[in-house]
């Protein structure tokens, strides 16, 4: 192991973990050691992390149902405030039914393993989140990858395996380290083509997108062509957990057969409660909305004008493309001396030679304060040789 960490050492692989305070009077900034830092590396796209609103719901909901939930949901860890927050989802997905996870990452290994296995093959985007990938490990169904959002590809890999038992496509809608958006109107016609299940992870696009944040599927108007609807609590409802939203047989399915749900505490009662008043802020505060959409435009044009390499993303996650994974460390470690923390994204999270420094936008942010921190970024790339 020693040694194994001193070769990612050397290649500047290697990673640790450094603590980061929040500032009560300043959110969407962190202090870092002494420094006060603009905090541009945050999933709290819509500031809500210290909602007034949702720090009490939660404090009131610690105070008269304790700390923990004590068992998992199946025994009696099924607090009170998951059905109201269950409903509220599924009310807010106008669908049938939602079921509350622990976070993201069992969500997906949870859903994935329970609705396919032996025999059956999932199709998944190779730039899918890792959670997604090791669901299907899990799962121990075929897994045909298809390059990135390359439906010619799809289509290919559907054909090859159109005789098995059950297909899953299963996409990021906004994909987590490239802030590009899935091809969901051309995943939809192959699904019905090929007769296969379409599972969304709107980690990313959950809150952002649509006419009360209910993802990108909503927005695009094919929100009842998705049969499986994940999505997160932990970034623009600023808490924890997840939510997988669907038929009322699909819900009960993973109620008997999503290992993480079965055999895992359930989330504190405290966390859930403080969601079902981030569902309705996300629903209502449509401000954060716009003020995060027109924040992303402003910085991602602003980079692009500069020169910069940031991709062909549109979302709130802006990547600045550096290719070497010492380059992303230095460039990471010159905005934390500017007074911005951005974090260095390197592989395995990435493919190899594609390290990048990964910004994402919050609705905490003025735009005073991104032009600053453009500005910033624009010296930096000029000094160290990443623009011209
Ligand atoms: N899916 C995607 C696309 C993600 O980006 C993430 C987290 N970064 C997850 C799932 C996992 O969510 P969580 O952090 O709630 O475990």
């Amino acid at each position: 192991m020693k040694q194994e960490l001193e070769a990612l050492h050397r290649e500047s692989l290697e990673r640790r973990l450094r603590t980061h305070v929040s500032i009560p009077e300043s959110p969407g900034y962190v202090m870092c050691g002494e420094r006060v830092l603009l905090d541009l590396s945050s999933n709290d796209y819509l500031g809500l992390a210290r909602h007034p609103a949702i720090i009490e719901a939660m404090r009131d909901a610690l105070l008269k149902e304790g700390a923990g939930a004590g068992a998992s949901r199946l025994v009696t860890g099924n607090r009170q405030p998951y059905a109201q927050l269950e409903k509220a989802l599924a009310t807010w997905q106008n669908c049938d039914a939602a079921l509350v996870f622990a976070n993201g990452y069992t969500a997906n290994i949870g859903v994935i393993s329970a609705l396919v296995g032996r025999g059956d093959v999932v199709f998944s985007d190779q730039l899918n989140h890792a959670s997604i990938v090791d669901g299907i490990i899990l799962s121990r169904a075929e897994h045909a990858r298809y390059r990135h959002n390359d439906i010619e590809h799809l289509r290919a890999l559907l054909y090859k395996f159109r005789d098995k038992r059950r297909k899953l496509i299963v996409t990021d809608t906004v994909f987590s380290m490239d802030g590009d958006q899935a091809h969901l109107l051309d995943l939809i016609a192959l699904k019905q083509e090929f007769n296969a299940l379409l599972m969304v992870d709107e980690a990313h696009s959950g809150g952002v997108y649509g006419p009360r944040g209910e993802g990108l599927a909503s927005a695009l108007g094919v929100k009842n062509d998705v049969d499986i609807h994940m999505g997160t609590l932990s970034k623009s409802f600023g808490i924890y957990g997840a939510y997988v939203c669907g038929s009322e047989t699909l819900i009960k399915w993973l109620m008997n057969k999503a290992r993480p749900l079965i055999y895992s505490t359930a989330l504190p009662p405290s966390l859930i409660a403080g969601a079902i008043q981030a569902l309705k802020l996300v629903q209502t505060e449509h401000w954060r909305r716009k003020r995060l959409l027109a924040a992303s435009e402003f910085f991602r044009s602003s980079l692009c004008k500069a020169g910069f390499n940031i991709g062909n993303g549109d979302s709130a996650i802006v990547p600045l493309m550096l290719g070497h994974n010492h380059k992303a460390l230095q460039f990471s470690s010159a905005l934390e001396n500017e007074g911005i923390a951005a974090i260095a994204i390197r592989p395995p999270t990435v493919p190899e030679g594609t390290a990048r420094i990964r910004f994402s936008l919050s609705a905490a942010h003025s735009l005073e304060e991104l032009t600053d921190a453009i500005t910033k970024i624009c010296r930096l790339g000029l000094q160290l040789g990443v623009v011209e």
